[in-house]
């Protein structure tokens, strides 16, 4: 096969899956991106506003989650007390890129000069909505820069900063599933939501997903013909209240629905999303993790 994918049948046939929501971090956060001179940075982009200003903003980026969402895949714990990456001989860098993996059947995998199966799953946005600059702070030195006695060098202790992405920050962020079955779709929707507790470098991690009128922002799309609005926000966007509004809109059109059917697409939104994508993660836990 040109895929390097096994064939499926008629009873588990392939769709497109998308997932939209808005993340916010519950509290400070570090993406580790570049270290300078005794400072480590977070990722900023750079871009300009559709008036013309340029900005930068923080940045959650999407092949950090991916690679957060693969890892709690590899460390899911099976019945056996084993972990679903020691099963399937499958970590990071080095995948197993067996088609029948449960992590490498749709997050993809690569084994250099022997072996290569495409991810299906792709992720996007993570520009954050609010202009906010990260914060530094003074953090303990690395216990490998405290001076030693034994060695007798001048291990002065150096000062180290870091610089923190600020809490509640919204990110927009989508996760696309391209022709995958539902069972190959319950492991993206348990990683999605497993992984947002871990988001992060070091410590502290986690991010939520931001709520309106006690109701998460979140959509999924389950289809084979794409339609209606995407609820993507510009990058060019800076306020929080004009985000979760335009999200609202662009996922709901003029109707309060928390479910869209149309023909070859369904949509949920809000808790009715959650409640889909929790249903997905539990197939996922009693059909591969506890099988
Ligand atoms: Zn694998």
């Amino acid at each position: 096969m040109p895929t390097g994918l096994p064939q499926t049948d008629a009873k588990n046939p392939r769709q497109h899956f998308d997932i939209y929501a808005i993340l916010e971090g519950s509290q400070e956060l570090y993406f580790g991106h570049e270290v300078q001179v005794n400072i480590n940075l977070v990722e900023m982009v750079k871009l300009t506003k559709t008036s013309g200003e340029s900005i930068e903003k923080c940045y959650l980026s999407p092949t950090k989650r991916k690679g957060v969402e693969r890892r709690c895949l590899i460390w899911s714990p099976l019945k056996t007390g084993e972990l679903l990456g020691d099963r399937q001989k499958c970590g990071i860098p080095e995948t197993c890129a067996d088609p029948k993996c449960p992590i490498c059947s749709v997050y993809g995998g690569l084994i250099v000069g022997k072996k290569t199966l495409i991810g299906r799953v792709t992720h996007g946005g993570g520009v954050a909505v609010q202009e906010l600059y990260p914060v530094q702070k003074q953090r303990a030195m690395h216990p490998s820069r405290l001076a030693s006695p034994a060695s007798g060098k001048d291990e002065t202790p150096t000062p180290f900063k870091r610089e923190y992405n600020q809490p509640g920050m919204l990110y927009p962020v989508s996760n696309h599933a391209l022709s995958i079955t539902d069972a190959e779709f319950a492991g993206v929707a348990y990683a999605f939501l497993d992984s947002l507790p871990r988001i992060g470098s070091g410590n502290p991690k986690g991010v939520a997903i931001a709520e309106s009128n006690q109701q998460p922002l979140l959509v999924l799309d389950r289809y084979l013909t794409p339609k209606l609005k995407r609820p993507i926000i510009s990058p060019s966007e800076t306020d929080p209240i004009g985000a979760i509004n335009k999200f609202l809109r662009l996922a709901k059109g003029q109707e309060d629905l928390d479910y869209i059917q149309q023909s070859h697409f369904e949509r949920w939104i809000g808790n009715a999303a959650l409640e889909k994508l929790q249903a997905y993660a539990s197939q996922f836990v009693d059909t591969v993790l506890q099988a």
